[in-house]
């Protein structure tokens, strides 16, 4: 592809003008659009608003699993049959001192997730008065997920000092009966609304590799768009056994997501971010998974990623993604606390131990 197609598609994107659907598709699967020249093109674009900097979240899984919704792809759903360790709404204080770990660690923001079909008036008290504390406590952003919530409710969690809500699209309109049955593509939009209503700022993002069709990606991203969300997480489906969609892929292999190459990951990336210039576009569940080698890259169009692990998957030990960030030239938007840390961590080489020299060594004896 000439280099003229890279430059307009940063240009239109700065002009926050909309790519077309088939230009959109082109970026996604055309073989004459070069991968680096894209990253190029993407990048000039997260430079204009986020220059090299990384935000970093760290994730509470504060309740986990039980939950009644059936979502196809959660090891949380109703139906899944994954053996996972399953909780109610931690204690306060456990809640507390993750925080005050997350904010130790060096993170823009704490996220804090509940598994549910949403919570209940008393909850939201509840939640109401931990937001508060914890942002007495800590110089940290707060955002929460817990399902869907309504205009009384977001406006409760607002007051109390909520940086953001999360509740992801997860997929477009027309895919979402495939991926879920207990609720709606609507109810997910109502609860965005009620958020927006009310001043809180969304975080809502995507899940790559559900089944979905290269439109279903370009409808989400452009409805993102639409709704001005402040932060688009983009998952990448991790198939963990015991989930319905995972169980369907196993079954009918024809489904498999085969896209799900490094290449293809990074091009949706590229894509969330010429869709969405302003937005902070987060690499989130499946980065280390599926873009392997290619890890790094991932910063050019994000600007944004988790520290350590998602929900029920763990992810790449912290102070290497600290020192990825750091080799590749980009920089922690953060307290100082980091670069400490990464001092101490670059002490030396770890000898191999003896068990690993001489496996069989053991056996032998
Ligand atoms: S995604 Fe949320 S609502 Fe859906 S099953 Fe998992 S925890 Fe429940």
């Amino acid at each position: 592809m000439e280099s003229t197609f890279y430059h307009r598609l940063t240009a239109t994107s700065l002009d926050e003008e909309l790519l077309s659907d088939s230009c959109c598709d082109k970026i996604l699967s055309a073989s004459e659009v070069e991968l680096l020249p894209l990253l190029d093109a993407a990048y000039q674009v997260r430079k204009t608003y986020f220059q090299n900097t990384v935000q970093l979240h760290i994730l509470n899984n504060a309740q986990n699993g039980n939950c009644p919704e059936d979502c196809h792809y959660c090891v949380q759903a109703k139906t899944a049959t994954t053996d996972i360790d399953t909780y109610s709404l931690k204690p306060e204080a456990e809640v507390l001192a993750e925080a005050e770990r997350a904010y130790q660690s060096g993170a823009y923001r704490y996220c804090v997730v509940m598994s549910g079909r949403g919570p209940s008036p008393k909850r939201v008290t509840q939640l109401a008065q931990l937001i508060q504390t914890v942002k007495s406590r800590y110089p940290i952003e707060v955002c929460l997920s817990v399902g869907l919530i309504d205009e009384p409710a977001a406006r409760t969690l607002k007051e109390a000092g909520l940086d953001r809500l999360n509740h992801n699209l997860n997929t477009s309109e027309s895919h979402y009966p495939k991926i879920c049955s207990t609720h709606t593509y609507q109810d997910r939009m109502d609860t965005l609304r009620a958020a927006q209503a009310v001043g809180l700022a969304c975080c809502s993002g995507v899940i790559v590799g559900m089944g979905e069709e290269n439109s279903d990606l370009i409808r989400v991203a452009k409805e993102l768009r639409r709704l001005e969300v402040a932060s688009i997480p983009v998952n990448f489906f991790l198939p963990i056994d015991g989930t319905q969609l995972s169980e369907s892929f196993t079954r009918t292999p024809q489904l498999v997501p085969t896209t799900l190459t490094p290449d293809y990951c990074l091009r949706v990336l590229c894509l969330y971010r010429l869709l969405n210039p302003s937005a902070e576009i987060r690499v989130a569940a499946g980065r280390e998974h599926h873009l392997r080698g290619m890890e790094v890259m991932a910063l050019y169009p994000a600007n944004s990623m988790f520290l350590e692990g998602y929900l029920n998957a763990t992810g790449k030990e912290s102070l290497r993604t600290l020192q990825m960030i750091e080799d590749a030239g980009f920089t922690v938007e953060t307290n100082s606390e980091i670069s400490e840390q990464l001092q101490t961590e670059q002490g030396g080489v770890l000898l191999k131990e003896l068990e690993m020299l001489r496996p069989r060594m053991k056996s032998n004896t």
